[in-house]
């Protein structure tokens, strides 16, 4: 039955057992280590019979990003849906899986999604990847993941390479807030009118780019955003030509539009949030006084007023850098 067998004897068991027994199995079972609690929801219907739908998580460029439990499920499964099967095939016989594929793509998805419910339902354990990284990110999958779940199937996640995580996490802005904007829009004017809603949001922006539009998309941002806000530009992670390079807004510009290399191959593009350049803008005596005002009492609002007032600094900056100092405290 496609269940998987190679990555620990809970994904058998899950499919199998009767209601108490799945109770026991699913509040003590260790896989790798890692518990899974309350599976078994009181008064759900558990399906006794059904598949398991893995989501699994494909390099992004490097071949041996793909983890032994995704080579484990993927080869353990009844089929794996492909967004595009010529693209996953190299992959798939680098690590020596000759499990059946579909082609499971944003044409076809609506479509196929019901079928392979229907397989799941049957007991056949189903695997989707995308081309690349982990799917529904910017990738095909949620009518499927939506059926499934309303349908009671599990749906578990073979976690790996994702773009957007990568970039972040190399960018050196701040990671513990941010808002993925996917791709912005093609067309100038509605992605200048996207980058003017998110220019207040204070926490740090990731979006995908391509190399038709990295150029174009980096003009609007000059165009709308500040010109000294922090910009990264990651490119080809985890390939030959991977660059990742922290610059400013404009300097990003320039520097995409005097190399040709640099409007090459796939981005994400990652943009500090409003909250961080402000308070960067503060310089070291603008926050010694905020400080002082705030910690003598003042609200908010009088602190930042008054440290614009003996300063100069600006007043926006003063009043969203006591906020973030406010936070910071009861934090
Ligand atoms: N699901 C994928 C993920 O988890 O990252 C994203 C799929 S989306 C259709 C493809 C976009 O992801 C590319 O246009 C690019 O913006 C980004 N991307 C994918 N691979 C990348 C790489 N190696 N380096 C930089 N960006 C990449």
């Amino acid at each position: 039955m496609g269940s998987a067998t190679g990555t620990g004897g809970v994904y058998l068991g899950l499919c199998f057992m009767d209601e108490q027994a799945l109770i026991a199995r699913t509040n003590n079972s260790i896989d790798n280590g890692r518990k899974y609690f309350m599976r078994y929801i009181p008064g759900v219907p558990v399906p006794q019979n059904n598949g398991l739908l893995y989501l699994v998580a494909t390099p992004l460029g490097n071949l041996a990003d793909l983890s032994q439990r995704a080579v484990d499920v993927l080869r353990s499964v009844a089929v794996i849906a492909a967004e595009d099967t010529r693209h996953s095939r190299p992959l798939l016989l680098h690590y020596g899986i000759d499990t059946p594929l579909i082609a499971y793509h944003e044409h076809n998805e609506n479509a196929v999604a019901p079928q392979l419910l229907a397989r799941l339902q049957q007991g056949e354990s189903v695997a989707l990847i995308s081309d690349a990284g982990t799917p529904l990110i910017s990738d095909p999958g949620f009518p499927l993941v939506r059926l499934a779940r309303a349908a009671g199937i599990q749906v578990t996640p073979i976690p790996g390479p994702c773009a957007l995580i990568a970039a972040l996490s190399a960018s050196g802005l701040p990671c513990d807030h941010f808002y993925f904007g996917g791709f912005l829009p093609r067309k100038s004017e509605a992605r200048r009118s996207a980058l003017k809603a998110l220019d207040e949001r204070s926490e740090t922006l990731v979006f995908y780019e391509s190399s038709h539009r990295v150029l174009d998309c980096l003009q609007d941002m000059a165009a709308v955003l500040p010109a000294e806000r922090p910009l990264c530009i990651a490119r080809e992670i985890s390939k030959h030509y991977e660059t990742i390079v922290t610059t400013t807004v404009a300097q990003a510009c320039a520097l995409v539009e005097q190399d040709a290399n640099m409007q090459k191959g796939e981005f994400v593009l990652v943009v500090q949030g409003q909250r961080e350049t402000v308070m960067e803008d503060l310089s070291a005596e603008q926050r010694r006084v905020l400080n002082i005002l705030l910690a003598g009492g003042c609200t908010v609002k009088s602190a930042a007023a008054m440290a614009a007032e003996i300063t100069g600094a600006p007043r926006k900056a003063c009043y969203q850098a006591a906020l973030q100092a406010g936070q910071d405290l009861q934090g």
